[in-house]
């Protein structure tokens, strides 16, 4: 089978999957986003993947993306989402090439990608502010990143008073070992808590090729699937 073949084929079931969860879940289908994670695969992915319809992908490492983003030969240009962690050295790299950073998860990193999207703005190397998620920690563990829910409306603060961020919503990945659905129904605690100060911060980033159904179940309006869609990564 081709290439094209074979991720349109996984395409078609994906959006079949994200369709019955809306379903079950009672909601509409434009309320959720399928985001291709195309980590660790090729710019011809993304270039098919445009083919079958899709304009926006989520990459994971910042050397990674920026070179894939030269590579792509889309005819339009498409919107990329900065989903991994993130050093605070690699902001003014990210804020040239992403639409919306998903791992934000310090203050520190919050005043790098203001100053970097406010020169990047300044200097007409981009054209719109940075939208913003706030990665929310479900296990208090400060080492797999995120930010304490404890930390969480303090950040939300500082990002609705820089410049050049939008605070678009929250994002979380399940820890590791934890039941899905508690995890999931914890994160949608803190973003209806979270949406009483900021009712602008709609989005909820959650759900990946294993539990997107629970992740949608909980309100998640983004899941971000990679191996569901593109295959097994050699690494993680
Ligand atoms: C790689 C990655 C995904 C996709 O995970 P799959 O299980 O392959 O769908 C989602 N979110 C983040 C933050 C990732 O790094």
């Amino acid at each position: 089978m081709s290439r094209t073949a074979e991720l349109a084929e996984s395409l078609d079931r994906l959006l079949g999957r994200v369709a019955a969860a809306c379903r079950s879940a009672g909601r509409p289908l434009e309320s959720v986003q399928l985001l291709p994670v195309t980590k660790f695969f090729p710019a011809s992915d993304v270039d098919i993947l445009y083919s079958l319809g899709r304009r926006e992908f989520g990459e994971s490492r910042e050397q990674e993306a920026a070179a894939k983003i030269a590579a792509v030969t889309t005819p339009e240009p498409v919107r990329w989402h900065m989903i991994g962690r993130l050093q605070r050295n690699k902001a003014r790299a990210v804020a040239g090439w992403a639409h919306v950073v998903h791992s934000v998860d310090s203050a520190r990193l919050v005043r790098a990608l203001d100053s970097a999207t406010t020169d990047a703005l300044a200097a007409g190397t981009r054209a719109e502010p940075l939208h913003v998620l706030l990665q929310v920690s479900l296990d208090g563990d400060p080492e797999r990143g995120g930010v304490s829910a404890a930390d969480l409306s303090a950040l939300a603060e500082l990002v609705s008073g820089t410049e050049s961020l939008v605070l678009d919503g929250l994002m979380a990945i399940p820890p590791l070992g934890a039941d899905p659905a508690r995890a999931y129904e914890n994160l949608a605690d803190l973003h209806s808590r979270l949406l009483r100060t900021h009712p602008g911060a709609t989005a909820l980033s959650a759900g990946m090729s294993g539990d997107l159904e629970i992740a949608v179940k909980y309100g998640s309006t983004c899941v971000r699937v990679g191996t569901a869609l593109l295959g097994t990564r050699p690494i993680n």
